[in-house]
């Protein structure tokens, strides 16, 4: 599978929680026993040998897995992963794992720890890992004003084990969000349905939020989740991400001025 990858230049994003306690705490096999022994020699040869693309890994947040520079440290100096991104957990509010206001707070700390990190090097011109910063500066950079809020159902789909495919990998299996299979293809109608559905011109609750253009009204499947559809606004998140985006617009105007020629690197 890594030959097939590096020669067809397939990027790779690992879904992994970091040290071996955050990792074994919900990323567990049927048994119960924990995956962080199993997954750690396969992902170090994946990283290894396969040079083509960065691989990514990809934190999920919950109340209990929260350390974000711990576990932004371990995967980068000691896994050897070259970008990190978080997100928290899509679940409804009352499980013991959700994140609540306290959690989102303590959260968007921890980012802007990384995030003061991330300006400092580049301004020494130097690589920092952290996508969630650079994918937001990237956005910025390029002026993007969106419809939706993500490629799900536009460029990405996600497959499931059994081929039928999906908005993402988070629907994959989900009959509701079903749009066709690799062997049949996709149901354009079904696509086309879902997006007229999902435009942000129906998210009435958005249209006077400066953060609209990057967040569209945010995550589908967390919408999904909380409210019972893919077509509602995540105003239960509207602050973290009002304070998230404010952060990368501030470092972004960092950089532009004392360090513009870090910023061709999201031209193309
Ligand atoms: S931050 Fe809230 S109001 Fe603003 S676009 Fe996102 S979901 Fe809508």
């Amino acid at each position: 599978m890594i030959e097939f990858l590096a020669e067809e230049d397939i990027s790779v994003t690992v879904s992994v929680d970091g040290p071996r306690d955050m990792q074994d705490r919900f990323r567990v096999f049927q048994d119960g026993s924990g995956s962080y022994d199993v997954m750690l020699p396969r992902v170090r040869e994946l990283l290894q040998r396969h040079r083509s693309r960065p691989i990514g890994a990809r934190v999920t947040l919950t109340s209990q897995v929260n350390d974000v520079r711990g576990i932004y440290q371990h995967l980068t100096e000691e896994i050897g992963f070259q970008e990190v991104g978080f997100a928290p957990v899509t679940t409804s509010p009352g499980r013991d794992h959700a994140l609540d206001g306290s959690g989102f707070d303590q959260m968007v700390m921890q980012f802007k720890g990384l995030a003061d990190e991330f300006l400092l090097a580049a301004l020494a011109g130097q690589h920092h890992g952290f996508s969630n910063v650079s994918e937001t500066l990237g956005e910025i950079h390029k002026g993007v004003s969106k419809a939706y809020p993500c490629g799900a159902g536009l460029g990405l789909i996600g497959v499931a084990t059994g081929g039928d495919v999906a908005l993402c990998h988070r629907f994959a299996g989900s009959d509701e969000h079903n749009l066709g299979s690799v062997t049949e293809g996709l149901d354009r109608e079904a696509q086309q349905a879902f997006l007229e559905r999902n435009h942000i011109a129906h998210k009435t609750d958005c249209h006077t939020c400066w953060a609209r253009p990057l967040c569209s009204g945010g995550c589908y499947h967390e919408a999904h989740t909380r409210y019972g559809t893919t077509t509602h606004p995540n105003l239960h998140y509207c602050d973290w991400i009002r304070e998230w985006t404010d952060i990368c617009l501030q470092i972004y105007g960092e950089i532009a001025e004392r360090s513009p020629r870090f910023l061709n690197r999201f031209d193309s």
